[in-house]
């Protein structure tokens, strides 16, 4: 089949596969604890899709355009087996590339299974090497100490391992400095990313972001940066190499530099919804159809229809009015 483009030309590459909507983590950027409290109500077992369903749909998105799969969640480790997920994606023809984004917690445990299953990229989630700073942004007082060891753990793995570290102002600005020297040090690449307005419960508004320019300069007094080319069309992060090493550093920056125009991803979420846009409001309900019994040409041609009619580009639009007004989907429930 030949790939499909969207109504801004932009083409089908990428599918974020979110495999459960809980966490262990209450970070207070996506899950704030007042919120997602003791009684929140999560996703039963029978609404999430089963590895077989993601398995299809993922054969499904490959047979027009997506090349790169991405597992995320909530905390994607929670969800029991995901190595055996991941034995089954590593088969499709045509895909090149698997990630996997967790906060690390449970990485002790899991990275060998994962490794063994064919796994090879991790993205890492880190806001701090201060405990105190981390530990609240988390909500639960997990000490970064457990992150760095399996990061290392990972890393003497064999796993190809990317840090992200959300910038809040005021919260964990004094972190940017200290987070950059570690990973340089060790040859890791930390992705700076701008906090969003993702969901409707953070307390996000346009003060809180600290942008990649205010990252970038406070880099650039410590360190020479170079930038570095584009690695493949709809690359989200900026990249710098330390000069005269192999270090590198990235910036997302969904709020000061919007990169909507060459956005490539389709969402699922662990419900079965597609979502073409991460500040979408709704998404078009795949689970249904795939349990209604139809066929691969069926399901194949309900995307197709999704996609081509998506015109997404929230970041390039957004105002305090749409932060304001429109309902958008959580952060834990659809993944980064
Ligand atoms: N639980 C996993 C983790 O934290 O890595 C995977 C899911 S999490 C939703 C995916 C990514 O989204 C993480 O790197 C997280 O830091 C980022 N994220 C969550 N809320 C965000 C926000 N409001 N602004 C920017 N990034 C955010
Ligand atoms: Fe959990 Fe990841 Fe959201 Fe933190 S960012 S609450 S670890 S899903
Ligand atoms: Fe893509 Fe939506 Fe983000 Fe724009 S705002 S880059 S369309 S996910």
């Amino acid at each position: 089949m030949n790939p499909i483009v969207d109504k801004l030309g932009r083409p089908i590459r990428d599918l974020r596969i979110s495999v459960t909507d809980r966490c262990n983590f209450r970070c207070t950027y996506c899950m704030p604890k007042e919120v997602f409290g003791d009684d929140y109500v999560f996703l039963p077992k029978k609404e999430l899709l089963s590895f077989e369903e993601m398995e299809r749909f993922a054969k499904l998105f490959a047979s027009f355009g997506v090349k790169k799969l991405r597992l995320t969640g909530g905390e994607p480790l929670m969800r029991r087996g995901l190595p055996d997920l991941i034995a089954k994606l590593t088969k499709i023809e045509r895909i090149e590339d698997i990630g996997l984004t967790t906060n690390g917690v449970l990485l002790g445990q899991y990275a060998q299974p994962l490794y063994d299953a064919g796994l090879r990229r991790l993205n890492m989630s880190l806001d701090a090497l201060d405990p105190v700073i981390f530990g609240e942004m988390n909500g639960r007082g997990i000490k970064p100490d457990l992150i760095l060891s399996n990061i290392d753990r990972a890393k003497d793995i064999g796993f190809t391992i990317k840090v992200n570290m959300v910038v809040k102002k005021g919260v964990n600005e004094s972190e940017i400095l200290p987070m950059a020297a570690y990973f340089k040090e060790r040859g890791i690449t930390l992705r700076f990313i701008e906090f969003m307005d993702v969901g409707n419960d953070n307390g996000w508004s346009f003060d809180s972001v600290v942008t990649k320019k205010e990252i970038y300069e406070m880099l650039r007094k410590e360190y020479e940066l170079e930038p570095t080319e584009e690695d493949y069309y709809g690359e989200v992060a900026k990249r710098y190499r330390y000069a005269d090493t192999d270090a590198e550093v990235g910036f997302i920056t969904s709020v000061s530099e919007s990169f909507c125009s060459t956005c490539t991803r389709a969402r699922l979420s662990s419900d079965g919804k597609l979502y073409t846009c991460l500040f979408a409001s709704s998404g078009f309900d795949l689970r249904e159809l795939i349990r209604s019994g139809m066929s691969d040409e069926e399901l194949r041609d309900a995307i197709v229809g999704v996609w081509e009619r998506r015109a997404d580009r929230y970041s390039d639009e957004r105002t305090e009015q749409t932060v304001k007004n429109r309902k958008k989907i959580d952060m834990s429930y659809i993944g980064g």
